[in-house]
């Protein structure tokens, strides 16, 4: 049953799963605006995606899925700034009101909502004018954070330690998977893993959390490694060395994309939504401990350097050219991604 944009509102928006009750927030959807009461003592963390069929997602991509993807890539922003996750608002452009997607799309925002105690708050619905315009999703979350958490892009500074979380080039190859591009051999269950982590991105929230204070620079990465790291060097200004060879890959991405591409999808395919941060290597223990109480595994890769410059990629302690593009929208160059030429 087609539903008008005020029944879709009731019925997908304001439902328990999703607009529910959280200290701080004194009044959610159904007014002009919601009023959130803010922490004096804290600074509010607020950030913006915007994720269009086509672009980010592929045309046709589980409502489900989505859901939950809408949501976590945002949430990741508040993970690489320490703050703590308060609400999100969200506003949909839609080709039709599909009660099925709704309903589905819903249910995947529901989960992250509730396992990140952050609820909906407000919006915006409107209907694109054709049938078959691409659908568009913009979610705005709003964390906080203490005043003197850090980790903004700034803060890095000669002889710091460059870490990354968990494993990189995942996500990029979860979608060559989606797009049907895997080796025959792949087993079922690396296609599985790859596929959920562009779906289902690893929240980082509470490790960012744990790094206030101690990280002294962080960045989220969604364009890639070198792309993001790139921000951090010309934000703190300074360069960095990497040691190629330790940069993590997981057991499904190395079975999914041969060796001669795995560093060009690493540093560049995007969409790892893994947190890169900086810390002074007398804080190392501290990091160490702050790991292991929030089970998370992040790898050393290199070095900042004094003075800014493009990276140094290092593999076995020698310098290596590479040329790694991240993810650029308006980039006048062809290809953005995967242009990693690799010459020894
Ligand atoms: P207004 O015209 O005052 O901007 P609307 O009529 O568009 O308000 O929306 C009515 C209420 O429903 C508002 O509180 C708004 O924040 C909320 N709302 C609208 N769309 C959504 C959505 N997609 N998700 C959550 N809340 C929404
Ligand atoms: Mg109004």
């Amino acid at each position: 049953m087609a539903s008008d944009e005020f029944e879709i509102i009731r019925r997908h928006f304001n439902q328990e799963g999703l607009a529910f009750a959280k200290q701080g927030v004194t009044l959610g959807i159904g007014d002009d605006c919601a009023l959130l009461s803010a922490d004096p003592l804290q600074q509010f963390a607020i950030s913006m995606d915007l994720l269009q069929e086509g672009v980010h997602f592929l045309p046709g991509a589980d409502p489900f899925l989505l859901g939950q993807r809408t949501l976590l890539v945002n949430l990741s922003d508040l993970a690489a700034m320490g703050a703590e996750p308060l609400c999100f608002t969200l506003a949909l452009s839609l080709p039709k009101a599909d009660e099925n997607w709704l309903e589905r799309f819903t249910a995947g925002l529901a989960v992250v909502a509730q396992a990140h105690d952050c609820p909906l708050v407000g919006g915006d619905l409107t209907a694109t004018h054709s049938e078959h315009g691409a659908i568009t999703l913009c979610v705005q979350v709003h964390g906080q954070r203490p005043v003197d958490a850090g980790m903004t892009r700034s803060g890095a500074s000669a002889g710091d330690l460059v870490y990354v979380t968990g494993t990189l080039g995942d996500a990029a190859a979860g979608l060559s998977v989606l797009k049907g591009s895997s080796p025959q051999d792949l087993p079922v269950s690396h296609a599985e893993a790859l596929v959920s982590a562009f779906y289902q991105p690893e929240s980082r929230v509470k490790f960012g959390m744990a790094l206030r204070g101690l990280a002294s620079a962080a960045i989220d990465i969604s364009d890639g490694l070198a792309s993001d790291l790139e921000h951090i060097l010309r934000g703190s200004t300074v360069g960095a060395s990497i040691n190629t060879e330790t940069l993590p890959m997981s057991d499904a991405f190395r079975a999914m994309i041969s060796e001669s591409a795995r560093l060009s999808l690493a540093l560049g395919g995007g969409d790892d939504y893994e947190l890169c941060f900086t810390v002074a290597r007398e804080r190392v223990q501290e990091l160490e401990q702050q790991l292991l109480a929030t089970d998370t595994t992040a790898t050393c890769i290199g070095r900042i350097e004094s003075g800014h410059g493009p990276i140094h990629w290092l593999r076995n302690g020698k310098e290596i050219a590479l040329n790694v593009q991240g993810y650029n929208h308006f980039s006048t160059q062809k290809e953005t991604q995967q242009q990693t030429q690799e010459r020894q």
